[in-house]
């Protein structure tokens, strides 16, 4: 797995960094080959509701398996894919083959089929034509259920006034819509209110200090918790925290009302594979 291991094995962030786009430029041509080599891969990670300890879906998380790298971290990677403008494609891709995987999981025993999160670059609605089609595509040519796609877009600096439109229209093909990484970045609590939403996500780093052994700490995260899982409920939003770690890390979320917990707690991202192994014995 890609980590700071690796960073520091490199001469440099810096260099590693241009080797990557050099290679990045490199493949844009051939990012078919690069997709058929099965360079890229998803990856899955659970997603369980805190009630009822059952499997309510799995996000898809992309890793690129450089032939001479190994797996590289998506953190790196994905930008510089929206930088030479890879992204429209290989974000059709991901959707088709995340829609492709989900239909081979297993129901689960009370008849409820799992979903599938799936990351929408804010770089894809830069077209979103493109962006339409492959989720149209996707789900007409898999046949899944388009209530258990759910498409989890970030919010970035030139959020454009028309993104509320766009997810109109992906929620009339059956679809439903996360905001991802909420607490960090652009996000705002207009845009919580505004757009057509269905869950919220809130990021680890508002959660992380839930799990620390600092008590001073832990009670402030612990306000701050309840603050961001209340707004979300106050907006009718099903709210989904990332980042939990371990079982007190459930404990606290499940006592302030948290919906659904992702985190290593209950598993890394898994390969395809894997996760259906996961699935059948969870
Ligand atoms: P994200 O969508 O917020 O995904 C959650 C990240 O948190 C994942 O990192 C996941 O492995 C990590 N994570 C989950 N549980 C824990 C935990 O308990 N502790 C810690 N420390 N981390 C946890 P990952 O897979 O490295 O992905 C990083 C980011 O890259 C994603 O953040 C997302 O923004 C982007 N990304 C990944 N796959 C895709 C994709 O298919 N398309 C697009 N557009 N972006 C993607
Ligand atoms: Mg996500
Ligand atoms: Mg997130
Ligand atoms: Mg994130």
């Amino acid at each position: 797995f890609f980590d700071a291991k690796m960073i520091m094995n490199a001469r440099s962030v810096h260099q590693l960094e241009n080797d990557l786009r050099v290679s990045l430029v490199k493949n844009a041509s051939e990012l078919h080959n690069a997709i058929n080599n099965s360079e890229f891969a998803l990856y899955y990670q659970p997603i369980v509701n805190t009630k009822n300890n059952k499997v309510h879906g799995c996000e898809a998380l992309l890793r690129w398996n450089h032939p001479i790298r190994g797996l590289v971290s998506p953190a790196l990677f994905i930008p510089m894919a929206e930088q030479v403008h890879l992204m429209t494609v290989l974000g059709s891709w991901i959707i088709r083959r995340a829609c492709a995987d989900a239909i081979t999981w297993p129901v689960r025993k009370d008849g409820e089929e799992i979903s599938v999160s799936i990351n929408i670059s804010p770089i894809q609605f830069l077209e979103p034509d493109i962006l339409f089609s492959s989720v149209k595509t996707a789900l007409y040519e898999t046949g899944i259920t388009p209530s258990r796609v759910k498409l989890e877009i970030t919010e970035s600096a030139d959020f454009a006034p028309s993104m509320k439109g766009y997810l109109q229209e992906l929620k009339n093909l059956g679809c439903m819509i996360a905001l991802d990484d909420f607490g960090t970045g652009f996000s705002s609590i207009s845009h919580l209110v505004e757009l057509p939403l269905d869950y919220v996500k809130v990021d680890r780093s508002l959660v992380k200090d839930l799990e620390c052994n600092e008590p001073s700490k832990v009670a402030r995260a612990t306000r701050l918790a309840r603050s961001v899982l209340g707004l979300g409920k106050a907006l009718d939003l099903i709210t989904i925290v990332e980042g939990i770690e371990t079982p007190d890390g459930i404990t606290a979320i499940q006592a302030l009302g948290g919906n659904l917990i992702q985190g290593y707690v209950f598993s890394k991202p898994l390969q395809a594979d894997l996760i259906s192994e996961f699935l059948e014995s969870f």
